[in-house]
Parts: C-alpha cells; structure tokens; sequence
C-alpha cells in the first residue's frame, strides 16, 4: 500500500516494509519505509495544511469531522476486516475500535465548541490598571505527531486526532509498522470529508528511524504516542532538545485486588473481559491478581475452569473467544517471561503453551510473590494471570504499589467504602471498583502515574493540551465616559 503525504499516494522512492497476518504468516501488502526527505516533506507540508485547517470555523471542522464519523461508519465491515487481518485481533474486537473513533469525534467535537476562555478581574494588582480589559483566547499549537502502538491503532489514533484535528492541529500520524493498513485507511477517510489534504500526513517506517527523526523534528509543535515505557523515555530525551510538548501514554502492571468479601463470580467474569481482550495485548487490562489467601483458591479454581472452555482461533470467526497474538514473535516472548516466572519459584497450574503459529492457551501462574519480576516491573502482554496472596489490606496496597507502573487498578469488594478508601491509596490514573482494569470511555481522563504516562487522554481533559491559551490586554478602555 502507499502512504499519505500532501495527500499523495507515496509508494516509490524509498524501501518497503512486508506487512505479515500473524494467522498465516502471509505477507497480505507492503508500505513505504520513508527516507528522511520524505518525513521533511511530511512536516513543511503539514505546516502549510495546518494554516489551512485552522481558518476554518470551528462549526465548519466539526462539520467536516463528523462527515469522517459517518465515512468510518459506513466502512466499519470493510475496514475492520482490513484491521483483522494485519493484527490477528478477533473481527469484533477490530470493528470495535472504529466504533471508538466514530463516538471521540462526536465527544471532542463537542467539547471544541466550548473551549472558553476567560476574562480576568483587573485593578487587582499594583501593575494592573482597573480601566484595562483583560481576556484570553485559545490557539493551536501547530503541527501534532500521534505515534500509535500495535494492539489498538485505530481507536488510538482517534484519541490523538480528534482533539488535534478539532482545535485546528495539522496531524502527522506514525502508524505501528506491524499493522499500519487500517490507519492509512483511516487518513484517507479524513480526506475524503474534507480535512485539507496537507493537514494530514501519514509517515511509515520503522520507529529507531522514522519515529527518531519525527519526534526530534523542529517542526513538530506536540508529540502524542502511545507505546512501551521504553520507547516513551527515548521520545522524552529526544524532544527535550526542542522543549517539544510531549504527551505519553505508557505501560503498564495493572493490580486487580480482591478482597474476602467479594463476589467471587463476578471476579473471574471481569477477570476475563479484562485479560483475555485483545489477545492479553491491552495496556490497561489487569496483569497481577492480588488475592486475598481465604477466596484464592475458589478464584483459581473458577479462573481455570472458565479458561478451558474458551475458545481460541481464527479471529474472523465470530465465535471465537480470543484471537491471535501480533507475532509469533510475540508470543514467544510471552512464553520466555511464563519460564522466567516458574524459574523465580511460581507454579504454572494451567496453560502457558503455543497454539497455532501465533496463538497462546491462557496461563495461569500461582504461588507468585511480591518479590518476582511479574509482580513488579515486567509488563506481560498476554493472556497471563499471575495470582499473589496477602493476608491483611496494608499488605495488598503495598503490593499494588510496588511497581513502576501506575495506569489502572480494579478493587473487589461488597464493601464499597473499603474498596474506595483502597483506591484512595493506589498510585494508578484510575481505580474501577468491581470492574476489571480494562476500562475507558470517551470522556474519562485516562492516563499514568509514575512511568505509565504523562498527560491525560479523553475529552474531559485533552483539548487544554493540544492548544496554548494567549493573554489579551486591552489597555485603558473602560471609565471613557
Ligand atoms: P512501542 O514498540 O513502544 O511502539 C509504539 C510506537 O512508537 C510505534 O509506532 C513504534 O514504531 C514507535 N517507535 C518505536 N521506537 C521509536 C523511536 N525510537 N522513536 C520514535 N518512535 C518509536 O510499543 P508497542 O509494542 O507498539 O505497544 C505496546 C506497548 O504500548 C505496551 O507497553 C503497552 O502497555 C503500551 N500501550 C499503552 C497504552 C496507554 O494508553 N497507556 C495503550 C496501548 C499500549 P514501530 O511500530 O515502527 O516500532
């Protein structure tokens, strides 16, 4: 497939990269691996488009973002099948995400037309005259590059261009090289509704090269990716040069907590919703089960007897409960860190082996102490369920917080006041009480503690970081009469 740069379809010049379905192993297209010229012209050309864009009314762009709602809409089968099929995600899972898209433009939309600013009080200080009008006024920033991860590069990209785009940001958007199709489909939607072709770039490559020489690019006003920590702290280092703003959304080891009292029925049918989506490949979704010793073994016992009759294959077949991993690569990986975890001392009781060519039958990990790489900083992205005990609530807030990490956390408990005054004590972005980890919406600010992030995602909150608030003095304008 080409990429989109100025609206032209880019497909020679450079090198290509194979685009594989992790089902098959079958090359199913290929994308330009952009040269540094291109990226050049990637970001001069979204400077002009952003000029364009932002002359628009704002009733006009919300016109014109809805339109690309209603492409998406309408292309929801097509391009989900496309998204299927480069990411192994199951069909469901994959329209899904467009769904997301379609409901954060509506949100940001919204949100755009009311970006008030204010007018101050004058006469208040030494150095203010109370004759003087005071009043502010919001701006975009210029050009944003959203640099998207492999297991949701469609709905991600929406939580990056729709506040971008509805505030008057020109995008150049960094798809994930594993699975890149869907996004430069989506690009083109935008066109197609009439977002000026120079404000949106799409620019493929590997992220050491591509992603490198984006984020560090001076023409790039804000930088918003989502990824692992790692890669989030290469980005930081880099756009620190430029005092570039820089918005990361990062890993994470997500504490699902269950107390003596809750209900352990509804714990294992939200440990599922939340694990076992996406193929385990989900930041926010919970990753350490931290149980109390007297439910633990009902946990498991329910937890494994759920598993086995879950169904695990081809991800366009709609009865299918889990889909593929994006690699075989991947999920060996997942295996390699299951081995890791036994050699520390912990039982595989269920699970932990390969499937197909990318495929994984859940693990189920017991006798896992605070102290093992699982119950700290290793961040596992796939279906794995590391089951830790403790005895008194101290001791379980001490376990969910030793971890770099901080994005979500579930509580369970009947208790709804012990289950907040718990999540009072949890350094996460969020804390869902009888609810997996796995949960977001439109609005909700989403984002991390520690090295999980920094910035807010959802509509409640990002718009205030993709423009820059300009002071006005009118001086000596009152008191004329
Ligand atoms: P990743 O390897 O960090 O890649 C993320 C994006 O950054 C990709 O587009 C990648 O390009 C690019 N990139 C890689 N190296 C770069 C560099 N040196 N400079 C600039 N860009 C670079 O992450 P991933 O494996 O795709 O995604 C999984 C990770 O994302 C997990 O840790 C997960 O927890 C996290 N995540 C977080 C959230 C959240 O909201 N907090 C949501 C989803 C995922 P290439 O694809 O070309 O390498």
């Amino acid at each position: 497939m080409y990429t989109l740069i100025g609206g032209e379809r880019i497909e020679k010049g450079c090198g290509t990269i194979d685009v594989i379905n992790p089902v098959t192993g079958e090359v199913i297209d290929t994308v330009p691996a952009l040269t540094k010229e291109l990226l050049d012209v990637a970001v001069t050309t979204a400077a002009e488009g952003q000029k364009e864009w932002a002359a628009y009314t704002q009733m006009e762009r919300n016109r014109i973002l809805r339109k690309f709602a209603q492409i998406v809409q309408e292309r929801r089968e097509e391009l989900g099948k496309l998204l299927c099929q480069e990411n192994g995600k199951r069909i469901s899972e994959a329209e899904e995400e467009f769904d997301t898209v379609v409901a954060l433009i509506d949100s940001y939309c919204d949100k755009a037309s009311h970006m008030y600013g204010v007018s101050l009080p004058n006469g208040t200080d030494a150095t203010s005259c109370h004759t003087d009008v005071i009043f502010t006024r919001y701006e975009p920033l210029g050009v944003v590059a959203c640099l998207l991860p492999f297991n949701f590069p469609v709905e991600l990209c929406g939580h990056k261009i729709a506040p971008a785009l509805a505030v008057g940001n020109a995008v150049v958007i960094k798809p994930p090289t594993d699975c890149p199709l869907a996004v430069i489909k989506l690009a083109e939607c935008l066109h197609e509704a009439g977002v000026p072709k120079k404000a949106v770039q799409v620019v493929t490559g590997r992220g050491s090269v591509i992603g490198d020489l984006l984020v560090e690019h001076p023409g790039i006003a804000a930088i918003t990716m989502t990824g692992g920590t790692e890669t989030g702290i290469r980005i930081a280092n880099k756009t620190a040069g430029n005092l570039t703003r820089t918005y990361l959304e990062l890993g994470g080891n997500d504490a699902f907590v269950i107390m003596d009292d809750a209900d352990i029925d509804l714990t294992i049918g939200q440990a599922l919703e939340s694990r076992t989506n996406n193929a385990g490949q989900v930041c926010c979704a919970s990753k350490r089960y931290i149980v109390h010793e007297d439910v633990a073994e009902e946990f498991t016992e329910k937890l494994i007897a759920a598993l086995k009759i879950m169904k695990i294959g081809d991800p366009m077949d709609r009865s299918m409960d889990i889909g593929s991993m994006i690699s075989e690569k991947a999920r060996n990986e997942v295996i390699e860190q299951i081995k890791h975890t036994v050699d520390q001392g912990a039982r595989l009781v269920y699970g932990g082996e390969a499937q197909g060519k990318s495929f994984l039958i859940p693990a189920v990990l017991t006798g896992v102490t605070g102290d093992m790489d699982i119950a700290k900083d290793m961040e596992i992205f796939g279906v794995v369920f590391p089951i830790i005990t403790f005895k008194t609530v101290q001791e379980a807030i001490a376990l969910v917080n030793n971890c770099p990490f901080g994005l979500n956390s579930a509580v369970f408990s009947r208790n709804i006041a012990l289950a907040i005054s718990i999540g009072e004590k949890i350094q996460a972005g969020s804390t869902i009480i009888n609810g997996g980890g796995n949960y977001r919406t439109a609005a909700m600010p989403f984002g991390g503690y520690k090295k999980s992030g920094i910035g807010r995602e959802g509509s409640a909150h990002t718009l205030e970081e993709f423009v820059q608030e300009k002071s006005y003095v009118l001086k000596a304008v009152l008191g004329n009469v």
